[in-house]
């Protein structure tokens, strides 16, 4: 492949300004890289950029979600909430960018259509929508993990004559609520924080939910200056405690078998957990409370108490609770007043598993048994998650081979960071590393850090090339498999195992997430890297 006439060239293309560009760019710039981040969004921020509906925040503790690489960013930057709303976290990544002098370095507007390997040249040509090309010896992935909505497959959907759009892409643009009749479809994560954000906004709310989440209260508060000044005298003991965490969270699990506790001991922690902050009901809890389908099920049928206690209507609270997978087998959606919001008289829930939805109509969504008529409909049905935002462009690698192609049956990786075929291509946060399953920015920080040192390495010894061998990728793969084997993840179908039932073809399991944790992830980094790099074909 020749390289087209005046073509920009960088040593490093950065693809998506979120959490992980952001990093990476600062991380290679101060290797004294020439580097570009190329953004498709008009702005910063990726996911807190995207995602503006009412009561978008994160569920891990706000000091445990802002970088943890710089003690003077983490000083500096006060957050006001223990876990920040999404306006804040914007605001953050806006802060660092501004801190650390990036935003020269990112073009925005710029989606990628294309990014091909030249074997001759070896090197990258990333062609973007509108006709540019960019080239670079590096091309690495930020690009979310959640990045690609989801819309239902449902009939008629573009009938509707009110508003409706995906969480996702809600606009910039205040969304007029008050008066409305809204529909939301979808009880994730995000369903789950946007119906307890609008119940008391809205004249009339209706929750079209398939399957229900085990949602566990978030405890929510705002930071005082005291515990401000707190957290920044206790920094370093603050990032081991996170760097300790297999969830890379400020909580541990607790190293006993559930059935090894006296019953009144277990049922008193759980109570605290349960009235604590955070994901310590699903991260901090006996080590077996998601590995042992025993003490899942008791741990299940606790959850499930206190749960109908918060549900008036014993009908709504039994549609309300899961029979079909165990607390924690599916991301929990941590929440404030979720479940109260269905003892208000304009809050009404519809079972889509016994009602199903058969089309959307110019005024509404009709079920089998009526017609709803609303203002607004609101899908919160998901995404395409972890390899959708890599089949969104067309990635080309050695000898013309397409990555959705490689992938179609699943993800093939060594580390979660290369593809054997794809040289120098870095899927930082890409499919089988533990950004998803841990606390993100914690694990990014680890792989953008070990990537440089994987690029510093090459750089000092004059290699121009790195790729995985097929004999490493496959044993990564079994052990990604194993790890889901010793684990009640597979007894769930969510995006954690790869399922979404509207994309064509993932009805099926496929093992997307790293699941032994972030210590372990680290460790195998720093075993791979001071051995040489093993598994990589290094040139
Ligand atoms: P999700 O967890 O995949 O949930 C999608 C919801 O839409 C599910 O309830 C699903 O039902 C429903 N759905 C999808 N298609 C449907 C259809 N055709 N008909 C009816 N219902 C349909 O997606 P999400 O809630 O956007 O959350 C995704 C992830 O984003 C979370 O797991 C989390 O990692 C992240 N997130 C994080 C935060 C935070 O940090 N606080 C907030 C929001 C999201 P089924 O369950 O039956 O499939």
């Amino acid at each position: 492949m020749t390289k087209p006439e005046q073509q920009e060239t960088h040593d490093a293309i950065i693809i998506g300004a979120g959490v992980t560009g952001i990093f990476m760019l600062h991380k290679l710039l101060g290797m004294g890289m020439d580097v570009t981040v190329v953004e498709a969004a008009a702005r910063l921020g990726g996911t807190w950029n995207k995602n503006r509906y009412p009561g978008c925040r994160f569920d891990s503790e706000s000091y445990s979600y802002g970088y943890t690489f710089s003690k003077e960013i983490f000083e500096e930057w006060k957050w006001s909430e223990h876990f920040a709303g999404q306006p804040e976290t914007l605001r953050y990544l806006e802060f660092v960018v501004d801190k650390l002098g990036l935003i020269d370095h990112m073009q925005f507007g710029c989606t990628v259509k294309t990014a091909t390997y030249d074997e001759e040249g070896r090197c990258w040509h990333v062609e973007l929508e509108g006709g540019r090309t960019l080239s670079a010896r590096y091309l690495c992935t930020a690009i979310g993990l959640l990045s690609a909505p989801t819309l239902p497959r449902i009939d008629g959907m573009g009938d509707f004559e009110g508003e409706s759009f995906h969480t996702y892409d809600w606009p910039e643009e205040e969304v007029v609520l008050a008066g409305k009749r809204v529909a939301v479809i979808g009880t994730g994560a995000t369903g789950v924080q946007i119906i307890s954000e609008i119940a008391d906004k809205v004249d009339q709310l209706t929750v079209f939910q398939r399957r229900p989440n085990w949602c566990a209260p978030l405890h929510n508060s705002p930071v005082d200056d005291q515990t401000h000044e707190d957290f920044k005298s206790r920094f370093d003991e603050w990032v081991e405690l996170i760097q300790a965490s297999p969830s890379g969270f400020a909580h541990q699990p607790i190293i006993r078998r559930t059935k090894d506790v006296p019953k009144e001991e277990r049922y008193a922690f759980w109570e605290e957990l349960y009235a604590s902050p955070g994901f310590g009901i699903w991260v901090g809890n006996y080590f077996d409370a998601t590995l042992d389908p025993e003490a899942n099920a008791e741990f299940s049928e606790f959850i499930a108490r206190k749960t109908r206690e918060r549900i008036d209507d014993p009908e709504v609270a039994d549609i309300l609770i899961p029979k079909d997978h165990g607390f924690g087998t599916r991301r929990v959606p941590l929440e404030t007043r979720y479940y109260e919001q269905y003892n208000r008289d304009n809050v009404r829930l519809v079972d889509v598993s016994k009602s199903p939805i058969e089309c959307i109509t110019a005024k509404g969504i009709k079920t089998a048994e009526e017609e709803h008529e609303f203002d607004l409909i609101i899908y919160a049905t998901g995404f395409d998650a972890i390899t959708g935002a890599f089949d969104r462009m067309e990635i080309i690698g050695r000898d013309g081979e397409k990555l959705a192609d490689k992938w179609m049956d699943g993800p093939q990786t060594y580390m979660g960071i290369q593809v054997p075929g794809f040289p120098n291509l870095l899927t930082l946060a890409g499919p089988q590393s533990a950004s998803h399953g841990s606390n993100f920015p914690p694990a990014i920080e680890a792989v953008c850090g070990w990537a440089c040192g994987l690029i510093e390495y090459m750089r000092d010894n004059g290699y121009e090339t790195c790729e995985p061998t097929n004999a490493a990728h496959e044993e990564w793969e079994k052990s990604v498999r194993e790890a889901y084997g010793n684990t009640l993840i597979p007894t769930a179908k969510s995006w954690f195992t790869g399922y979404n039932s509207n994309i064509e073809g993932h009805d099926k399991m496929r093992y997307l997430v790293y699941l032994r944790g972030a210590v372990n992830f680290r460790s195998e980094l720093v075993d791979v890297s001071s051995n040489g790099y093993r598994g990589f074909d290094i040139r």
